[in-house]
């Protein structure tokens, strides 16, 4: 909707004075400028501009060069309240948040590095194909406490064990998640439930499904929302995949299914497979087909590779199962209306919109190529010789994603180019940094 005076009015009565104009880099960072209300009407009829080195610039300060911002001189991108997402913030009385769309200053247009037109893009293709992708995001966490002695200066808050599935004081002695889950209740972004994790001080949020793009919006608010209440509280909140050596790492499972022009859901049937409809079994398929592809995009890190292996709840191999959580697509027992996958292969840290473009892309293409699954998973699925192995770290998965020309296509030959150049920059970095492990391994023993 357009700014419109009783709308600006209605703001200012609920007192609100500050609208926080937030959108997501390349990487899922909230990026964000603090408008004052009476410069709304300005921002919303003009865009708000920002200079394209945001998407440049690493947490380090480091410049990476990514296709058109450095040998354009640093222009400007106008970022675009979109007003049907504004919400008062629970916890910053007098502001309330909307997301904005990156457009390109000089043509309007969005550039290749936005995601969620991105995301729109490809979800355009998928109704072209009859499929309107549905999505129910979960994301787990680390609350941490910050103490220069640990490693990266953070420490787990709780290091209570045996605590997963549990709620109250025993594995959350400061009552953490329930003021976050209240907190992001009164936000409005669909948060159904929370529970504590399988390591102390991990915790787990679950967002309701929606349709693809709002569940990667609210996917985005929350990870920005639950960071913004642990700094209120003194602590951290991480979604690194895997940020401790003697914990599991965190996923960024996503519950998908597809409905039709009249909502109804097309992974079901009850007369076909394991009560999945010929459609489910072309998007397991697909997932599946173009997983090592998907990783460089589900798991966007160095790190992100540190979280795979066997025993971890975590997928390792390709493959999928009847509601099998060795598997990394499984297939939860509800049939019917809920008749979904949960794509268990991302982690905490992807952009959410990167994480439901690229599975919605993957979803499209085995539909459109009519690819049948291997047979599923029987058991505990950490066997080699069932299925091959994902990706073993960030570079091999990136080389998957220049190569799958498939779903490079649909995501976009340009963003494409620039989210390699971005990574293969981070890479490079990471290889000629020497680590505590390097040193503690070597130092004294060659
Ligand atoms: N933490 C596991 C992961 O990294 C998932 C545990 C679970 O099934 O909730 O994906
Ligand atoms: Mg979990
Ligand atoms: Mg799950």
């Amino acid at each position: 909707p357009s700014l419109t005076r009783e709308h600006t009015e209605r703001l200012a009565e609920a007192g609100i004075d500050v609208v926080r104009v937030v959108y997501p880099d390349l990487l899922g960072t909230d990026r964000a400028r603090d408008v004052l209300l009476d410069h709304l009407p300005t921002a919303c009829a003009h865009g708000l501009a920002f200079c394209r080195a945001v998407y440049h610039t690493t947490p380090r300060g480091e410049v990476v060069p990514v296709t058109g911002g450095l040998e354009a001189g640093l222009p400007d991108m106008l970022v675009r309240p979109d007003l049907s997402t504004l919400a008062p913030l629970p916890w910053e009385p007098g502001v309330a948040s909307c997301l904005g769309d990156v457009t390109d200053a000089r043509t309007g247009a969005p550039t290749p590095e936005s995601p969620r037109d991105l995301l729109r893009t490809v979800l355009a293709r998928c109704a072209e194909h009859g499929l309107n992708p549905v999505a129910g995001p979960e994301l787990e966490y680390f609350l941490c406490e910050s103490d220069p002695a640990a490693p990266g200066g953070r420490r787990r808050y709780s290091t209570a064990a045996g605590t997963v599935y549990t709620a109250g004081l025993r594995a959350d002695p400061d009552n953490h998640l329930l003021r976050t889950l209240r907190s992001l209740r009164d936000l409005g972004i669909g948060v159904t439930a929370g529970n504590h994790e399988f390591d102390g001080s991990q915790f787990e949020i679950n967002l309701g499904h929606s349709r693809a793009l709002d569940a990667a919006d609210r996917a985005f608010r929350l990870k920005s929302a639950v960071k913004e209440l642990a700094r209120a509280e003194g602590r951290t909140a991480t979604f690194m995949a895997k940020p401790f050596n003697d914990a599991g790492g965190s996923g960024f499972h996503v519950h998908l299914s597809c409905v039709d022009g009249e909502g109804g859901n097309v992974f079901d049937d009850p007369a076909g497979p394991y009560g999945l409809s010929a459609t489910a079994l072309h998007a397991v398929a697909g997932l599946l087909a173009h997983a090592p592809a998907l990783a460089a995009l589900l798991n966007p890190t160095v790190n992100s590779y540190k979280r795979f292996g066997p025993d971890t709840l975590a997928p390792w191999l390709i493959d999928w199962g009847l509601d099998n959580r060795s598997a990394m697509v499984r297939v939860p027992p509800e049939r019917g209306a809920g008749a979904r996958l949960e794509l268990r292969l991302g982690d905490a840290a992807a952009n959410p919109y990167l994480l439901v473009a690229a599975a919605s892309a993957a979803v499209l293409l085995g539909v459109r190529d009519g690819r049948e699954p291997a047979a599923p998973l029987k058991g505990y699925g950490y066997d080699t010789a069932s299925a091959p192995l994902l990706p073993a770290s960030l570079p091999a998965a990136l080389d998957a994603l220049e190569a799958d020309t498939d779903l490079t296509q649909l995501l976009g030959k340009e963003f494409v180019s620039a989210y390699l150049t971005y990574k293969r920059d981070e890479v490079g970095r990471y290889h000629r940094h020497v680590t505590d492990w390097e040193l503690d391994e070597y130092a004294d023993h060659l």
